[in-house]
């Protein structure tokens, strides 16, 4: 209790320094409260001013992003100096100057240059400013759109590994951020808890300050011997794109490595280890600054740990606890096995989850010792259970996408409390209105831009610049998922079809695409396989693509053909999974929701099924120009956004949460 009362007194010291704005209170008791028509008003009106402010604090977001790209962009050739340098100088006055300026509509109307810094090939071109000047800050007709808000707000906390842009690997980030910012808007309390990785580009995350330290305890190996002693823990707290963050890492002083190293994944630290601790950290925290969420939301096998831990150790018997747990599957794969005395370091030992019942992995039965499995473990302790997209929920419950955790989905009482619910995508930070990554910025109404973008991405990869030839793209992780010889089938039909391909992609499975880059495909005029991470470098493919493949082997949802449609391609996709809830066949005749035919899809895993679909949308972006460019800018209209989705992960929020 010492280390408690120390946290709290260590804890009012740092408040003491630097008061911060509390997310009002009211709305996290409010719900609770019997109250006055006056009350309610006033509950209202604050929460409508904190959107306004939330809103005010994106836009101006936006604009030092576009600021600090300016300002980092030094013109890369003479030609370039010298144009940029008749420009108005940039800084917030210029900014100001060029808002009410309309989108150009055409290629024409944009100018042989447009303020467009045209890149020369081999230069890296995506990690400066495509523009010598901002482009225009028009907002998308659907960011105007009217935002539902809900009464009765909830206090949601997110426990994650990831979160874009800081902390992104693939959609799980995006998904969170995404996620968090659209219940914001709604009008919830929302905060993400995420480790404070040491390779966090701080400089992302706005207000940042130490909150306070924590004394976390935690299972240590002494002496072959497993034991529990407290680990100081820091707290800092911040916003990311105006959401709030608790970042958490073992205290500078405590000679843990645990979150050190320049990745996010595959520090030198044991990875099993680090998320067990930081479980038990984001618990403890809430603990000792007294925070009872309605929701608590877990994310994958990382965060699957804390349902375990809050019953078993902050709640025992469940009783008086007003937080509800909500367990989010991303991904069945990684189900985060883990050996019991691997547990330990939660500073609980693993013995107790060790029955069917509970968390033990029933592939190690009769193993010596047998195994636990979080992500089970996670299923048994949650309240509610949501993954990414209705049809891998049913591919889950009903096909093989649960694997040996098949079993476990069998029992009626984790059957009901499973929910599928669609992903959406962030459209601030996916608007091709508004992208300040893109050399043009366009949309539905105003696509010119887009022919730009393609031209700038072809010049700058080195590729022939043909406006005629349909560029393919991939941009994924490269894993057995995703579909590797299809991809690898897609590139060889495209250049055999005198399309352009490019592909920008890492992982375990890139070996085969870097030696087809350094050799059949090195300097060949239509195909550039890029073998890397870049978030850059992936909005300015988005923009220039015409068709985006996702030939993924199983997909729980999939953001990228979202992006695709978002910025005017047309996806030709695996009907796997999340994929077959967001890409209908235009030349299908099945069930599709009303105007949405979008894309190319098939259905078998051989190269010929994947031909079917990508030759089809060859053919009418061939023959059919016309045709092609209104598919392009009705897949720019779709609703691809959080809105709906995050009012159907209220609704199960509702379901669960305390009376
Ligand atoms: P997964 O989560 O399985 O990786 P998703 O389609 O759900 O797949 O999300 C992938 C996200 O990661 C998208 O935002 C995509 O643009 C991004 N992404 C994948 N690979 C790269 C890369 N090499 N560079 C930049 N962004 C990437």
């Amino acid at each position: 209790m010492a280390s408690l009362k120390q946290a709290w007194d260590s804890r009012a010291l740092v408040r003491g320094a630097h008061p911060r704005p509390r997310l009002v209170k009211t709305r996290i008791l409010g719900p609770m409260m019997p109250r006055t028509v006056c009350q309610v008003a006033k509950i209202e009106e604050t929460v409508s001013l904190e959107e306004e402010l939330m809103r005010l604090r994106r836009e101006n977001e936006l604009l030092r992003k576009q600021l600090a790209l300016y300002q980092q962009s030094s013109p890369i050739t003479p030609d370039a100096a010298a144009t940029s340098a008749s420009r108005p100088a940039v800084g917030p006055e210029a900014v100001v100057e060029v808002l009410p300026r309309p989108l150009p509509t055409t290629v024409e109307e944009v100018g042989v240059d447009g303020g467009i810094l045209w890149p020369t090939p081999g230069e890296r071109f995506w990690e400066r400013a495509p523009r010598s000047a901002p482009a225009p800050l028009e907002r998308g007709t659907d960011q105007q759109r009217p935002q539902e808000r809900d009464l009765n707000t909830l206090h949601v906390v997110h426990i994650t590994a990831e979160m874009a842009p800081i902390a992104k690997v693939g959609g799980l980030g995006d998904v969170v951020t995404g996620l968090a910012k659209a219940a914001l808007a709604r009008g919830h309390f929302v905060t993400v808890m995420l480790p404070f990785y040491e390779s966090l580009p701080v400089d992302q995350i706005d207000d940042l300050k130490h909150e306070m330290d924590v004394e976390v305890p935690k299972g240590y190996r002494w002496d072959g011997e497993m034991r529990v002693g407290p680990l100081r823990t820091s707290v800092f707290w911040g916003r990311v794109q105006g959401c709030p963050v608790y970042l958490l890492r073992p205290a500078e002083d405590s000679n843990s490595n645990i979150f050190r190293g320049g990745k996010i994944y595959g520090g030198s630290y044991n990875e099993m280890e680090a998320y067990l601790y930081f479980c038990r950290a984001c618990l403890e925290y809430l603990h000792v600054s007294n925070q009872h969420p309605h929701i608590l939301q877990l994310h994958d096998w990382h965060a699957a740990a804390a349902a375990l831990l809050f019953w078993e150790v902050y709640n025992p018997g469940a009783v008086n606890s007003r937080t509800r747990v909500m367990l989010t599957i991303h991904n069945m794969e990684n189900t985060g096995e883990c050996r019991q005395d691997e547990f330990f370091f939660t500073g609980m030992a693993g013995e107790p989850f060790a029955s069917i019942d509970k968390a033990l992995d029933e592939r190690t039965i009769g193993h010596n010792p047998e195994r636990l499995n979080l992500m089970k473990g996670g299923i048994v302790y949650s309240n509610a259970i949501t993954t990414v997209s209705p049809t891998y929920a049913n591919e889950v419950l009903n096909g093989g996408a649960a694997g040996w955790l098949r079993s476990t989905f069998a029992r009626p009482e984790l059957r009901s409390k499973f929910h599928g619910i669609l992903n959406g995508i962030d459209i601030e930070e996916w608007d091709p209105a508004t992208d300040p990554l893109l050399p043009a910025n366009y949309d539905a109404e105003r696509a010119g831009g887009k022919a730009l973008c393609k031209k700038f991405l072809q010049q700058g990869l080195g590729l022939a610049v043909d406006e005629h030839k349909p560029l393919v793209a991939v941009v994924s992780r490269l894993v057995p998922q995703k579909g590797i010889h299809l991809i690898k089938a897609a590139l060889f039909r495209t250049v055999e079809r005198g399309g352009q391909f490019v592909l920008l992609g890492s992982g375990h499975s890139d070996p085969v695409f870097r030696s087809l880059a350094d050799g059949q495909f090195k300097d060949h005029p239509d195909c550039r396989l890029k073998i890397m991470y870049s978030e850059r470098l992936a909005h300015q493919i988005y923009a220039a693509a015409d068709v985006v493949v996702v030939p993924s082997m199983f997909e729980p949802c999939g953001l990228t053909q979202m992006i695709a449609l978002r910025y005017g391609a047309v996806p030709v996709v695996r009907r796997t999974g999340g994929l077959a809830d967001t890409v209908f066949d235009v030349d299908g005749s099945g069930a599709a929701p009303t105007g949405s035919r979008n894309g190319y899809t098939f259905d078998g895993a051989d190269d010929g099924s994947l031909y079917g679909a990508l030759d089809r949308a060859l053919q009418l972006y061939e023959q059919q120009p016309s045709r092609w460019s209104s598919l392009s800018r009705e897949n720019m209209r779709l609703d691809v956004s959080w809105a709906k989705s995050a009012k159907s992960y209220v609704e199960v929020y509702r379901s669960i949460a305390a009376a």
